[in-house]
């Protein structure tokens, strides 16, 4: 049986290298830590080209600062974003606020506070999780993209690979699948990225949720001898 370590190189392989995808853009939009964890939040609800104009139009009103875009009010931020961005609503921005809300109240507005190698990722992941319109998967994005510290977003593509060839149990919970990845790329936040680049590509390509295209997929060498496992409801 093939194990997940062999199909590692596969998986990395097949992130697309030339253009940047929603997992990628978010690390390289932005060097300032507050600046990257905004860029994750958003590409997690727009895509790409909407993520670089709301976070150009928050940085050039001034509003890329966890203290001022605590305190902006709506009218603001539609104003920083008008003619920007089409069909823009505020609830998008709703996560990056309540964000800079909460390292405002805890980091004095410091969000390079986060990427002091003194901190726990644990401690930083349970604070982030618990933030409205975060959660688990959120905190994880943030944390491997922006923080560049180990973890991984685990979604339902990630999630279906796994099962169909026989690496993870359909028991495990969101942290054991976490932990999986985590573990099998060495702790490494860049191969993590890539890791996930590589296995969104294949779930959106191949893997999909109605029915696996096996035939095509470059995986399709590491599966059981019975072909795909069955995931269940999604
Ligand atoms: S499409 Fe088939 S071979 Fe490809 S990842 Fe899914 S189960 Fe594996």
């Amino acid at each position: 049986m093939s194990t997940l370590e062999d199909a590692l190189p596969v998986i990395r392989s097949s992130a697309p290298s030339a253009e940047p995808d929603s997992r990628s853009l978010p690390a390289r939009q932005d060097a300032d830590p507050f600046g990257a964890m905004v860029a994750v939040l958003l590409a997690r609800q727009v895509g790409p080209a909407a993520v670089v104009a709301i976070v150009d139009g928050l940085r050039d009103a001034g509003l890329l600062d966890p203290v001022h875009l605590d305190l902006a009010a709506a009218p603001e931020i539609q104003d920083a974003l008008a003619g920007r961005v089409r069909s823009f609503s505020l609830r998008t921005i709703g996560p990056a606020k309540q964000l800079a809300h909460w390292i405002a109240e805890h980091y004095n507005g410091r969000a390079d506070e986060l990427v002091r190698s003194d901190r726990s990722t644990d401690d930083i992941r349970t604070e982030l999780a618990a933030i409205r319109g975060i959660g688990p998967a959120g905190a994880d994005a943030i944390l491997v993209s922006s923080l560049h510290r180990p973890a991984y977003a685990v979604d339902r593509g990630t999630y279906r690979i796994l099962v169909r060839h026989g690496w993870l149990d359909t028991a495990a919970d969101y942290e054991e699948v976490r932990d999986l990845l985590v573990h099998h790329a060495g702790g490494d936040p860049a191969l993590l990225v890539g890791l996930a680049a590589g296995m969104d590509a294949l779930a959106t390509r191949y893997c999909r949720a109605s029915a696996p295209r096996c035939d095509a997929c470059p995986l399709r060498p590491f599966l059981l001898d019975g072909g795909p496992v069955e995931v269940g409801e999604e």
